[in-house]
């Protein structure tokens, strides 16, 4: 039998996950399962790096997380679901490689220059927050996988990954298989006011929200914003519920609302009606399993402790190399 080729991603808890994080991350992590050895780690420490005036919540994160992640159908029985701060392995690597990392390699990051722009109201000229790829480097090589699954704007990421693991390589001898982006094609969908959604935008449906929530959630969804009366005509190209109806209508009810648009023979809100029966009961079995997983706290804490065990052996195995490679 050949062996499967391992993956490797993570999380930051920051908050509760959303339609975004599942279309966008967790749907495939829950498929890459089937063909590969993968390794999804909750990544707490990195939630440090820009929350760390407020660590009160990082706790509580980590287990809905663990419990959102498990909801979706991510399983300990085929995947290593794991906490980063729970293997201290990660922090010796991390300073290792940060001796190593020139500094410019990390003042160029796209995301350290953006964040610091978006995140204003956040003091973010901190060591750690610059620092942060290193971190993610260490997370990343430490189980020396074959590919980390990203989305297009996590490339550089990468890249700075397989940059730091080529300079070890170089200076110490080959031990870090360099990862591949493995990209991943996510469908579009925005937030309820047709930016990205985000919890920082308060636009976002969470994969914990109930009926009532989504239905006034999706009630109150920017449609194509040039229809301003029931009579106008409507463009479903432009519009977001009608992208929530290519993924959560069947087809044959999305050409008919999408003709009915075009003629102003449907309004808006019977037409955000039919989506949001449909995506409350398209997240009726992951609720469930929400509340299967709440009820059952001593299991969520048992799972994340069998997969910190388990991925901290494998730290183990990486770090008596590294130690011997850097004669440390
Ligand atoms: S009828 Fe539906 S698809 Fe058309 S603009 Fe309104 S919400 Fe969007």
């Amino acid at each position: 039998m050949t062996k499967k080729k391992r993956v490797l991603s993570g999380m930051r808890p920051t908050g509760p996950l959303h339609l975004g994080n599942l279309l966008g991350a967790l749907a495939n992590w829950v498929a890459m399962q089937a063909t590969y050895d993968c390794f999804f780690f909750i990544a707490d420490w990195h939630a440090l790096t820009s929350d760390y005036e407020k660590p009160d919540h990082i706790k509580g994160f980590i287990r809905e997380m663990m419990i959102d992640w498990l909801s979706v159908g991510l399983s300990p029985d085929k995947s290593t679901l794991f906490v980063q701060s729970r293997v201290k392995e990660h922090a010796e690597l991390y300073l290792l490689l940060s001796m190593i990392t020139p500094v410019p390699w990390l003042e160029r990051n796209p995301t350290y220059k953006d964040q610091i722009l978006q995140l204003s109201n956040k003091d973010l000229s901190t060591f750690g927050f610059l620092g942060y790829p290193v971190l993610q480097a260490a997370d990343i090589i430490m189980y020396k996988p074959a590919g980390v699954p990203v989305g297009v704007d996590q490339v550089p990421h990468v890249e700075i990954t397989r940059e730091i693991a080529r300079r070890f390589n170089f200076l110490y001898g080959d031990v870090f298989p360099e990862p591949d982006a493995l990209l991943t094609e996510t469908p579009k969908i925005l937030g309820t006011d047709r930016r990205k959604m985000s919890k920082s935008y308060n636009n976002a449906i969470y994969l914990s929200d109930g009926p009532a929530e989504i239905a006034a959630k999706v009630a109150q969804m920017i449609t194509d914003p040039q229809r301003a009366r029931r009579s106008d005509p409507g463009d479903p190209d432009v519009c977001n519920v009608f992208s929530f109806h290519k993924l959560y209508t069947d087809p044959a009810t999305v050409t008919d609302i999408e003709s009915q648009c075009r003629t102003a023979r449907i309004g808006c809100v019977d037409c955000k009606k039919i989506m949001s029966g449909n995506l409350i009961k398209a997240l009726e079995p992951i609720r469930d399993k929400r509340h299967y997983y709440e009820d059952r706290p001593e299991l969520v804490e048992d799972i994340m402790h069998t997969g910190s065990d388990r991925a901290r052996d494998v730290a183990r195995a990486t770090m008596a190399e590294v130690r011997g490679a850097v004669k440390i």
